[in-house]
């Protein structure tokens, strides 16, 4: 067992407090990862703040990590001391399912075991992520991370680059694809860039003017106002693939109507239900889908892709002290891009 300090939420309703917990000793699969930095997600405040419902208290967040390995089990055969690694949303699964098998551990059938809020397997404690100074993972779901990629920049990639890689990838964003991208967040300006280099046309749609000029920086192509009156059907039927990253309630009947006949909505974002108007897919041949992160492997290719064409996340550094800050800044929409933890300062 090692000690570790670490930023938790004790409860869904109290800000994260310093709190000092033991990590497991290094087993013979194992390594052990100094964090330099951690991102922080939108999906660390709804875990934190309970409203996905099943939080374990005390619960420290952060799944977009990325440090130095200090230490190896006997069997470990990957990875030295000194190499520079990453750990996403996924720790261990069971291996033996057909979605373990497909290299689709996000989709283990016994349940995969996520990085904060999981079920170690082995002791059933209660898995914490990378808010924290090290973490003790499995050989089998540590990340590679390229030569020369500035590791506080990498951090994001580790969520927010999967996520949207894994489904423009899948859903042919490329050359002559009108993709849209709602909310430029995390997520978002990650799956601009992305679908940049795929090769697609890219317009981001916010809910705001305020992220205009960011947008064509970040290399879009056009940007979308949705409170501008008639937005919305002043673009009916444009876009081949609608990747929704929108955090917070919204109409997605709206958006739908922004799909060309027979192109694909995809949600990564994960706000409270919403009804859908079936007759904006009947009409139209359109589809509507999910994607959650993506396997081991996936994630090793999107971080040798973002590595090959120059993608880094847009970040802004804070000390673990500012997390409560983020969070409300995030909750306001004023992320430019991500919110990463130097880890240093725990
Ligand atoms: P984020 O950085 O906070 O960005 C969310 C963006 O949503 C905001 O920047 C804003 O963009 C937009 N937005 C917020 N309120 C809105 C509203 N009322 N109407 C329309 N747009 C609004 O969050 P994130 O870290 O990118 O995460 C986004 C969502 O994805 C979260 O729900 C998270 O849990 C989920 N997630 C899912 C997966 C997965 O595997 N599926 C993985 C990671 C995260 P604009 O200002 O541009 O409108
Ligand atoms: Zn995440
Ligand atoms: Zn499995």
């Amino acid at each position: 067992m090692s000690t570790t300090k670490a930023y938790a939420a004790h409860s869904a309703t109290s800000p994260l407090t310093p709190w000092t917990f033991e990590r497991r000793a290094v087993g013979p699969n194992d390594v052990s990862i100094q964090i330099a930095y951690c991102g922080v997600c939108h999906s660390d405040i709804h875990t934190a703040r309970g409203e996905w419902n099943g939080t374990r208290y005390p619960i420290v967040p952060g799944h977009e990590i990325v440090g130095t390995v200090t230490a190896v089990g006997g069997s470990v055969s990957q990875w030295k001391v000194g190499d520079t690694v990453g750990v996403g949303c996924i720790v261990d699964s069971c291996r033996t399912c057909a979605s373990c098998q497909e290299h689709q551990e996000q989709f283990c059938e016994a349940g995969m075991t996520g990085t904060y809020n999981g079920i170690e397997r082995g002791t059933g404690n209660t898995t914490q992520g990378g808010y924290s100074q090290h973490i003790v993972v499995d050989e089998n779901y540590v990340l590679r991370i390229p030569e020369g990629m500035p590791l506080d920049r990498t951090a994001p990639l580790l969520c927010a680059g999967i996520t949207t890689y894994s489904p423009l990838r899948k859903h042919g964003a490329g050359p002559g694809k009108q993709v849209a991208v709602v909310g430029l967040g995390g997520l978002g300006h990650m799956a601009v860039k992305i679908a940049k280099a795929m090769g697609a046309r890219v317009t981001v749609v916010s809910h705001s003017d305020k992220k205009r000029d960011d947008a064509l920086r970040l290399g879009a192509d056009d940007f979308l106002n949705t409170s501008e009156a008639g937005a919305f059907r002043a673009n009916a039927k444009r876009f081949d693939l609608i990747l929704d990253t929108v955090s917070a309630a919204h109409d997605y009947n709206a958006y739908l109507q922004m799909v060309k006949r027979g192109g694909i909505m995809v949600l990564v974002g994960l706000p409270p239900a919403s009804p859908v108007n079936p007759s904006l897919l009947v009409m139209q041949q359109r589809c509507l889908a999910g994607s959650l992160i993506g396997g081991i492997a996936e994630t090793q290719e999107m971080l040798d892709f973002c590595a090959q064409h120059g993608i880094l996340s847009d970040i802004e550094t804070i000390p673990a002290a500012m997390v409560n800050e983020a969070y409300e800044r995030m909750l306001r929409s004023d992320v430019r891009y991500r919110f990463v933890i130097d880890c240093g300062t725990l």
